[in-house]
């Protein structure tokens, strides 16, 4: 897919998720030498320049992030796993696993769920996941898409499980649930998309090699 909006080769567009994986890639692109010229947690600017001529950050939605790359309005991307397992399409490149925000993709649920009908519910975020994960294992299960909180779900009889990220396992704890079997170990990872890596190679190849050096340091 083309380049729609940024297409000089000199310029890079970098879309970030917000939140922790912004919060735990700024010191990754600071080491690369791109820091925000504007302080991100007052700045209401959507687009934010950089200490790095040309090269600009977009920080958005998590589940936008492959979005933005996949057509083009970002060069690159730094997303969760979980959002690109999660994302419909994936005609992007993924050349590299950042190792931040690492936790995992896990089912959890009450210790003694009762199953109605013997049919297991699952409420989550991640339904393409979820129904992929039981379709494998040959399990029949109803998934129950929801937009946040799934620990509720179990609480209140809408599901007997859930699938959700889990890190410490202190929001299962709080909540009198435990984790029965981890789908997937996930961490944030770069993106780039197709046409960009061809027509901006030198460039975004060169950030690829600096964050793949800096993620190697540790
Ligand atoms: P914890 O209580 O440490 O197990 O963290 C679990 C909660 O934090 C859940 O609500 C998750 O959705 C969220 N969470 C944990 N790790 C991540 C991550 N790497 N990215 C986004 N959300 C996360």
């Amino acid at each position: 897919m083309g380049n729609t909006f940024n297409s000089n080769p000199d310029e890079v567009m970098l879309a970030v998720s917000k939140g922790r994986i912004f919060e735990q890639a700024m010191p990754l692109l600071e080491r690369i030498g791109i820091t925000p010229t504007d302080d991100p947690d007052k700045s209401r600017k959507l687009v934010l320049d950089t200490t790095a001529p040309g090269v600009r950050l977009l920080v958005i939605r998590a589940t936008d992030v492959p979005t933005y790359v996949e057509y083009g309005a970002a060069d690159l991307g730094i997303a969760g796993k979980d959002v690109l397992m999660e994302y419909e399409g994936s005609d992007y490149y993924e050349p590299l696993d950042l190792k931040i925000a690492q936790c995992r993709l896990a089912v959890a649920g009450p210790p003694q769920a009762v199953l109605v009908d013997g049919r297991t519910r699952v409420a989550t975020k991640y339904s393409k996941v979820a129904r992929e994960y039981y379709a494998r294992l040959g399990v029949q299960a109803e998934v129950i898409k929801l937009y946040g909180s799934m620990e509720l779900a179990p609480l209140v009889g809408l599901a007997d499980r859930i699938v959700d990220l889990v890190d410490t396992g202190n929001t299962l704890r709080a909540n009198g649930l435990v984790e029965f079997e981890t789908i997937c170990e996930i961490s944030s990872r770069l993106i780039v998309n197709k046409a960009a890596m061809k027509t901006k190679h030198k460039r975004v190849s060169a950030i690829i090699a600096a964050l793949r050096a800096v993620v190697k340091d540790g």
